[in-house]
């Protein structure tokens, strides 16, 4: 398995006592010390890249601020090192999607954040939105032009709101989010469920405040897993959010870190599945949920036979 992570990540700063700090990755890094996994840097995603899931003229206005602190939205304040660290999570994102086309899951530990961030808006503490830019490529519409089937797993505790746009009207994407609501962004609602093309592909499954392992499973098991299995997905990119779990300062909700692995566990095994990091805020806690999915990615990839793709045959070109 592969560790997507840079240094650069460690230069976006929202400002002082901000929950989505540098501390984060500090802590997940000290909670994967001793695997035995490869770690890669990140790099910049292109422009081109990044214009795949964001319009041109906000990826240009982004870039325009690099190397200056700038107010993006009420919710991203940035740093001097904040818009090349967005660039390489980025670039992390869209290299992870390529090992998994390769064969080897990868897990990036990216900072900041991005299923928030829709085709032309900062929000949330994300700018670009990396969970989206890995699948857009993992359908391989720009690349090898295949039309490949790929599931967006969003547990964490907001409603990802940034990729539910970017996928609404897509039939070669599937969103599934499960978050508390009412709740930060307002969005969410089960009636929300794409349209045209992308009609019934947008999966939302909304949890009370304070909802715990007995109620998310249950809404997981019942609601969300069924709609993965009928669209029989050929990858997955889990969107990985640990902001439900008991403990974080931001979600209000009491799931466990086994709550969480046996929602990703079903997944895991059935679909290649790479992971990139979204919220979770207090630093102990992440640093430990990271580490029980991470070792359930790789214990996955670890024991599948053949390339991806074995379990699910990939659509005829
Ligand atoms: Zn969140």
């Amino acid at each position: 398995m592969l560790i997507f992570d840079d240094p650069a990540f460690d230069e976006h700063h929202q400002g002082p006592g901000h929950p989505e700090s540098p501390a984060r990755l500090v802590a997940v890094r000290a909670a994967l010390a001793g695997r035995p996994w490869i770690r890669r840097r990140g790099r910049p995603a292109t422009v081109e890249e990044l214009c795949t899931v964001h319009a041109p003229a906000y990826v240009d206005a982004v870039l325009a601020t690099d190397g200056r602190p700038v107010v993006l939205d009420p919710d991203v304040s940035t740093s001097a090192g904040s818009v090349r660290a967005a660039r390489r999570a980025a670039g992390a994102a869209l290299d992870a999607a390529d090992a998994l086309v390769r064969g080897e899951p990868g897990f990036v530990l990216c900072r900041p954040p991005g299923h928030h961030a829709t085709p032309d808006r900062a929000m949330g503490f994300c700018i670009f939105n990396n969970a989206a830019l890995a699948a857009h490529r993992l359908t391989g519409r720009d690349g090898d032009g295949a039309r490949r089937r790929v599931l967006v797993f969003d547990p964490d505790v907001h409603h990802g709101n940034g990729t539910q746009d970017i996928f609404w009207q897509r039939d070669d994407v599937l969103y599934v989010s499960l978050h508390r609501a009412p709740f930060y962004p307002g969005s969410g609602a089960e009636t929300e469920r794409g349209a045209g093309p992308g009609a019934g592909l947008t999966v939302n499954v909304e949890l009370p405040a304070g909802a715990g392992d007995d109620v998310v499973l249950a809404a997981f098991f019942e609601r969300a897993l069924p709609a993965i299995e009928d669209f029989d997905p050929e990858y997955c990119v889990i969107s990985a959010g640990y902001d439900a779990l008991a403990g974080d300062p931001l979600g209000g909700m009491r799931l466990s870190i086994d709550g969480l692995c046996r929602m990703w566990a079903p997944i895991v095994a059935a679909v290649p599945t790479m992971a990139v990091l979204e919220g979770g805020y207090d630093p102990p806690l992440l640093g430990r949920a990271v580490a029980a999915t991470a070792d359930l990615l790789a214990g996955d990839a670890t024991g599948r036979r053949g390339p991806p793709g074995v379990r699910r045959q990939p659509t005829a070109p």
